[in-house]
This record gives structure tokens, sequence and C-alpha cells, in this order.
């Protein structure tokens, strides 16, 4: 018979390390299955710019390495298996994926989120080389390059934006004529004259060896015709949505919205979600509708999606789970 867990963190990036410092801080022995491949998207990144405390920058992948590290050295233990269901009964069984079964009292989901890609050989080749999905982190890297976003929705025009502080030319590439932002993102962008657009165009090739050169794209005219077009970049950023790593609580009876992020108490009482918060015990921050089960980082929030918001979020949370379990 397993033994019965205090807390079980799943998710191995900035929220769920920095809840499991402080949880095994806190003595209640965390364990975190970390997932496979183990780290989340800071591992996908190469230099981390943006990070305080390391005015020289810092890669992802050691980032993460001494995050990993910290908790390690106040008790915390990982497994390397992804999880594959969550159930609750008097206590949470929490299912992996080499078969194993683990109870726990409380459950912290910190599962993080992808970013969504267009899915060419060229654009894969290229990522961390001129191809990017996070503005915030590399948009420095452009100062006065001409560079193109893809997406029609907030991100892309937010980001777009942004990216005219270093860019000297900015091109939104979107795959229709009609735009999913908001008309105020959408006039900020249009009133912005470092931002071109073109529609009815997808990037079918990011051309280039080892540094992006250009995009070839196929555009649609006004009568259908299909044609192609070969735009001069030096970077481009996909700006095209991110899926949530929340397919797995799917039995589990937690609330997650139509994108499939998590509904946490924190961002029901925010964004007055007054249909739902019958559900959700407000005594308690960052817990979501199933008693015990708490949810940080990227997999509630769609808007932020930095490591220093999803570890503030983590510690957040670990410190509601320790009021949780002093309660129950
Ligand atoms: P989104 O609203 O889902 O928009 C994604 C965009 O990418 C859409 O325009 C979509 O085109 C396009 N797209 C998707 N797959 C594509 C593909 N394979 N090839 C080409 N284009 C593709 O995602 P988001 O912009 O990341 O926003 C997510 C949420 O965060 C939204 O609720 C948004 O309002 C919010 N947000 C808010 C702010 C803010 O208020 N400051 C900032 C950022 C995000 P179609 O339109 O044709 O589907």
């Amino acid at each position: 018979m397993n033994q019965t867990e205090k807390l079980i963190i799943i998710g191995g990036g900035p929220a769920g390390l920095a809840a499991a410092l402080y949880a095994s801080r806190a003595m209640l022995n965390p364990l975190v299955i970390e997932g496979l491949p183990a780290g989340g998207q800071l591992t996908l990144t190469s230099e981390v710019e943006n990070y305080p405390g390391f005015p020289e920058g810092v890669l992802g992948p050691d980032l993460i390495k001494r995050f990993r590290d910290q908790a390690q050295k106040f008790g915390t233990r990982y497994i390397t298996e992804n999880v594959v269901s969550v159930k609750k009964d008097e206590l949470f069984t929490v299912t992996i994926s080499n078969g194993q079964t683990l109870q726990s009292r409380a459950v912290l989901v910190a599962t993080g989120a992808d970013a969504k890609w267009l899915g060419l050989e060229s654009e894969q080749r290229l990522r961390g080389k001129g191809v990017s999905a996070c503005a915030t982190c590399d948009g420095f890297f452009f100062k006065d390059k001409e560079i193109a976003v893809v997406g029609g929705g907030d991100s892309a025009m937010e980001e777009a934006t942004f990216l005219t502080r270093f860019a000297s030319k900015v091109t939104i590439i979107h795959r229709r004529n009609e735009f999913r932002a908001s008309k105020f993102m959408i006039e900020k962008a249009k009133n912005n004259p470092k931002i071109e657009f073109i529609v009815n165009a997808q990037v079918v090739e990011v051309l280039g060896e080892n540094s992006v050169e250009g995009l070839r794209l196929e555009v649609v005219s006004g009568d259908g015709m299909k044609d192609e077009k070969v735009l001069n970049v030096q970077g481009l950023f996909l700006a095209i949505g991110h899926i949530p790593t929340t397919s797995f609580l799917k039995d589990t009876g937690v609330l997650l919205d139509e994108k499939g992020y998590i509904y946490n108490s924190d961002r029901v009482a925010l964004e007055k979600h007054t249909d739902i918060s019958d559900q959700f015990d407000f005594g308690f921050r960052y817990a979501t509708n199933i008693k015990g089960l708490f949810a940080a980082g990227d997999c509630t929030d769609y808007e932020y999606r930095q490591a220093g918001t999803a570890i503030g979020m983590g510690i957040a949370a670990e410190l509601e789970i320790e009021k949780y379990l002093n309660r129950n």
C-alpha cells in the first residue's frame, strides 16, 4: 500500500518548482511529478534576459536546474513521468504513465501550456535562431530588424506593438481578413507607423539556413486566386495561441474554460464568472472547484505567461495549500 502524500505537485516548471521549494521548507515533503520531458517551456528557450537576479542573462535549462536543485535540497522528491489521471474520493488518486498510483491529501496542478506552432519543418529548424513564440522573451534580440508576427488575436496585436520598441518594421500576417482581437488592440496596432498588415496570407516556409532571412507566403487575393510572395524579415514571432496541458483532468470534474485553461478561485473572482462562482470556495485563493485541488501558473493564466508570474502564483498557491491542510 502506498503511503499517503500530503501534497503532490503536478508539473516541473517554474510554478511547480517554486511551490515545491516552499512546501519542502514547510515540511510537507512534496512529491513533484515533473512530466516528460521535465522542466516545461523554459527548457526549450535559450537565453533568458528578463529573469530578475541574472543581469548577465541565464540559459532557460540552467534556470530550471537551479529551481529544481534548490527544492531538492530541502527534501522535494521527483518522479519523471506524465500524469494520466487525477481522481478525488476521500483522497486524491494520481495515476502516472508507468501505471503507478499515488495518493495525496492535496494536489497542485502546475502543468503549464505550450505555444502553438505552424508545424513547418523550417519553422522548427529555426526556433531560437530567429523564430520565437515569446515577444517579451526575445524581442530585445531584434533591434533595428524587420520582423513578422503571425496571428490575428489580441496576442498578435499586443506582441507586434511591443516589438516596435526594437524592430524597424513589424508585419502582422493573418490568415483571414477579419481579426479576432479586440477593436482597441487592432486600432492601436493600425495607428502604429511601424506596423503593416498582410491579410489572407499563410506562412508556408521560413527561409534561411542558420538564421531567418525571409518568409514564403501564400496570399489569397480578392478574386480567390492564390499567389506566392517572399517577405524579407530577420525574425518571425508566432502569436497563434497556446494550449494548456490540462487534458489529463477531463474526468476529474475540474472546471476548464473553452480553451482548456483551469478556473481557479482567483481567476473566477477577478473575471467575475458569476455563473460558476457558487462552485468555488473563496476562502482559499488558487483553489479549483474540487476541494483540495489547486492550480497555478500558465495552465490557469492565458495572459502573462512569464516564468516570474508563474513562480509568484506557485508560491501563493502553496501558502494556500498549507492553510488548507491545517484546516482539514
Ligand atoms: P487567440 O485569440 O486564440 O488568437 C489566435 C489567432 O491565431 C487567431 O487569429 C487565429 O486565426 C490565429 N491562428 C490560430 N492557428 C493558426 C494557424 N495554424 N495558422 C495561422 N493562424 C492561426 O489567441 P491569443 O491572441 O493568444 O489570445 C488568447 C486569449 O488571451 C484571448 O482570450 C485574448 O483576448 C487574451 N489576451 C488578452 C490580451 C489583453 O487583453 N491584453 C493580450 C493577449 C491575449 P483565426 O482568427 O482565423 O482563428
